[in-house]
Parts: C-alpha cells; structure tokens; sequence
C-alpha cells in the first residue's frame, strides 16, 4: 500500500488545500469533546460536495485504507476518533441546506449542516425542526443521524431516526445511494435509511439527509418544578400526559446534585427554587393555543396531592431561557468539574424509579464514596446516570469503572433497559455491547455489515 499516491490522489479529488497532514492542524480532528480517546489519521480531508466523497470513498476502497467519517466532533463514545492511520473525512465543508419544501414540511440538508443552521433554516421557513441539544452549535444533522441523537423533545416529536424521511449516502464502494425522498408513506420493502441511521458510520458515509418539518408552536410555557421523589416525578408526568396531553415537549429530570454542580461551576446562573429538592423538572409545554391556565391547573393540583414540593412558571421569554440555561450547562458543568463515569441508560419509564433505587444502592454498598449525579429526559425513560469520585485516583482505576459500570448496565439490563439510550456505542461501550445483545441480534448486524462493508473499512473499530 502506498500511502504518497493515496494522499496525491486524495489532494487530485479534493484540492491540495483540503488535504491536511501536518500535526497540528489534525490535532482537532484527533480527540474527542471529553477528551478521552485520541488517535493520528493518515490525514484529514475535506470535500464539499457529495461527488467529492464518493471519489474519497472509492480510492480509499481500491487502497484499502480505512475511513472515519466526523460531523461536528461532540459525541460521547469516541465514535469520530481515529484509532490510527485512516483517513478522516471531516464533512464540515457540506454544508448547504439545499432545498426546503414548507407545503410538504419538509427540508434536505447536507451533512455537515450544524443542527442549528437545519433549525434555523426551518424557522426562517415559518416552521419546526424539532431536534435540540446542547451541542446544536456544533454538532452536524450527518452526526446526529450517524448516532440517532436524541435530546430535549424526543417525548414529543421522536429522536432522530423518526425525524427524516430520506438520505443521500456514499457507500463503501463510492457508489452513492440516492435516496432524498420527502414522503411520509412508502411502503416499498426494506426502509434502507433506517440501516444507515444509528450506524455511527459503519455502513457508509450520510451526506445530505431530507428531513421532516412541523408546524412552529405559537404558544411554549417552560416551568421548573420540585419534587421530592422520581417515583413523584413518574406520576407528575403521567398527571400532566392526562391533563394536556400532546402538548407536553421536554420533561428533563435533575437531580439536586447535579443542579449543585453547575451552581458551582456557572455561579452567576440563578436558581430557580429557594428550597433544595432532591429532584428537579424542567418543563415545557408548547402548541398553537394557549395552555397557561390549563397547565397551571395540572400543577397545582400535583402540589395539592404532594407530588410537586414547590414550582416555578417563566413569565418571560428569558426567564424560560434562564430555566433551560441551567439544564443545558449540565454537561460542561461536570467536564470542568473532573472525571466521572457516564451513563447513558434507558428503562421503561415505570421502572425510573425501581432503577435509581437499586443503583443507587448497589452502588453504595460497593463505592461507599460515590456521588450519583443524575439528569436526564424522564419522558424517554432516558438517565444520564454518572458516578464523581472525589479522589481523582479514581479516574485511572479501570478496574472500579468496569465494576461500578456493570452494577449499572446489569440493573438496566434487568429492568428491560439499555446500555446507551442515545449517544451510541462508538469504542466506548464496544466491548460491553457484546455482553447485553444476544448472540442472534450481535450475528444479523455482522451479516449486515459484512454484506454492505465487506472490506471492513467503514470505521473499523467503532460500534461491532
Ligand atoms: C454538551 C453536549 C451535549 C449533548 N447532548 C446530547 C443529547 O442531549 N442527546 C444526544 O443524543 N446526544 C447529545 N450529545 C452527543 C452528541 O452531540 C451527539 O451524538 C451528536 O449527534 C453528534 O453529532 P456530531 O456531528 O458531533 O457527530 P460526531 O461526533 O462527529 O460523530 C459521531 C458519530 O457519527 C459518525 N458520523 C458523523 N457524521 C457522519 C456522517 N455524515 N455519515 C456517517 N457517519 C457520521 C462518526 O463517525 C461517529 O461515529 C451531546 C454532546 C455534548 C458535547
């Protein structure tokens, strides 16, 4: 293999300028957001157009050198981080959001749109795009297909993979898999996007997807609430899912922990309650009528019943920007902190509490020194269930994290749950994803990657 012709061939397909092979400029490309996995590609490339990939794609097929696709560089599982010696293809420079169809509520994007610039675009059109997280600034609509992100208002509106409707793909060939349909109903056989969305990479490379719209809500009411159990907190959303219905957008759990970690890091935040809760919710509602009067109902009759201890309702635009500001700093919150395990488990939402009640226990018994800092979207059943140490030992000890880590994915496991909700399995949970699916599901992705992949060079390494 040669690797000078592979890299004057990529420079012919690309430009020499979006070739980068010096190591400072692959540095970013090298690490992920936590900083945790770090590698040296062979070089970073960077087309701008669909055509431009699948030539990238063929030529690294005929020399047999393997590809790691990255969007916006924010996952958590190390899924955008070379291992060594691929070629990184960076789809940052795809970014045009090609056409939007507000009849049809629905747009096509490129991939390397960040999902704000798809909201944006969607707005500017009179509609929604529901999709939003912390990350949005940064992150690619490609990244957030590749991993099925999920986020803020999945209760509502569904994760990722139920957001679009078509892809544009290159596959590991080069060919390109024209696949832009804005249809919500076509039942012509296999739904070949969904194999490609979730993939984390490893069956081709998105490079434009057709997403779908909704209609922009005319009325939003954000409230944070205390409470003094999760078991209270499944019966408020059940109570706010009986009262009004469809228009509940993003349930988010905190808990009071985590809460005091970004009063610690961000100390010019405000909070919200005067009382310290074990638990708090954010929440909003959101629809074409108004609901103040029929939401504020449901809350104060959850406060009447004891299953909300205090509440706060955002009388203004930036009060509920304030309310969000808090939630949304969680992560970076804890990044600046130090290092914790994370978790990314789901359960069925009437088992949230049984699982904080067991982890939380087990835990305890083994790591009488933990500190569980929880947050995560109650309305998904989703925990972003993470252990601090105070002794920064801890970080190194791979020993404990595999244990603490097993305690907690075997009670998700238990508890009909999984092991990563929605930030993916990237080389981060690899190994122990081999543990928690059955020998049939392990054996048909194979076969799937195999058939697609049959070289293996789709991001080697990430997710089987
Ligand atoms: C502060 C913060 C908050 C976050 N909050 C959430 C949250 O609430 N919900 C959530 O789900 N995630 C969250 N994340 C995780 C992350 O933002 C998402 O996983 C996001 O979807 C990744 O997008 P990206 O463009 O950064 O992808 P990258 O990190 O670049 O890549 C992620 C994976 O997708 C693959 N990939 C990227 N682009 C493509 C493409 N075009 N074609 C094929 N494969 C591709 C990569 O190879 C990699 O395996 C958060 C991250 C941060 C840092």
């Amino acid at each position: 293999m040669n690797h000078g012709n592979l890299l004057t061939h990529l420079a012919e397909a690309v430009g020499p300028g979006q070739v980068l092979t010096g190591a400072d400029e692959m540095a970013p490309f090298g690490t992920d957001w936590r900083g945790r996995y770090r590698g040296t590609p062979l070089c970073v490339v960077r087309p701008a157009t669909t055509a431009e990939v699948a030539r990238v794609v063929q030529l690294c097929a005929a020399f047999g050198t393997p590809v790691v696709p990255q969007g916006g560089n924010t996952g958590l599982c190390g899924g955008a981080t070379p291992r060594g010696g691929e070629v990184l293809l960076s789809l940052a420079r795809l970014n045009h959001v090609r056409s939007v169809d507000a009849a049809n509520y629905s747009l096509v994007a490129e991939a390397g749109c960040t999902l704000m610039r798809v909201q944006q675009a969607a707005t500017d059109a009179g509609r929604l795009f529901p999709l939003s997280l912390a990350a949005e600034g940064t992150a690619t609509i490609g990244g957030n297909l590749a991993t099925n992100a999920g986020g803020l208002q999945v209760l509502r509106y569904g994760n990722a993979r139920e957001l679009a409707l078509g892809l544009e793909v290159v596959l590991p060939d080069g060919q390109v898999w024209h696949g832009l349909r804005a249809l919500r109903k076509d039942n012509t056989g296999y739904d070949l996007k969904q194999v490609f969305i979730g993939a984390e990479g490893t069956l081709g490379i998105i490079t434009a997807a057709s997403l779908r719209l909704f209609a922009q809500p005319r009325h939003v009411l954000t409230a944070w609430l205390g409470a003094d159990s999760i078991a209270d907190v499944v019966a408020l959303l059940g109570c706010l899912r009986d009262g009004v219905g469809e228009l509940v957008t993003a349930f988010e759990l905190i808990g009071d922990a985590a809460l005091s970690v970004v009063a610690q890091q961000f100390p010019d935040l405000q909070l919200p309650l005067r009382g310290k809760p074990a638990w708090h919710v954010l929440l909003e509602c959101s629809g074409g009528m108004p609901m103040q009067d029929v939401v504020s109902g449901v809350v104060a009759s959850a406060i009447e019943s004891g299953l909300v201890t205090d509440a706060v309702l955002a009388t203004s635009l930036a009060q509920a920007e304030a309310l969000w500001q808090l939630r949304e700093h969680i992560p970076e919150a804890q990044k600046r902190r130090g290092f914790s395990i994370k978790h990314d488990i789901a359960v069925p939402i009437s088992r949230l509490a049984e699982f904080v009640a067991r982890a939380d226990a087990a835990l305890l018994r083994q790591f009488p020194q933990v500190e569980v800092v929880c947050f995560g979207h109650v309305g998904d059943g989703n925990l972003h269930y993470n252990l601090a140490f105070a002794d920064p030992a801890c970080a190194t000890d791979a020993d404990l994290v595999a244990r603490a880590t097993n305690i907690v994915h075997d009670i998700a496991g238990e508890l009909g749950g999984t092991i990563s909700a929605e930030h993916g399995i990237g080389q981060l949970k690899r190994e122990m994803l081999t543990r928690y699916k059955s020998p049939l599901e392990l054996s048909l992705m194979r076969a799937l990657k195999q058939s697609i992949d049959p070289q293996g060079l789709m991001n080697p390494g990430k997710l089987l």
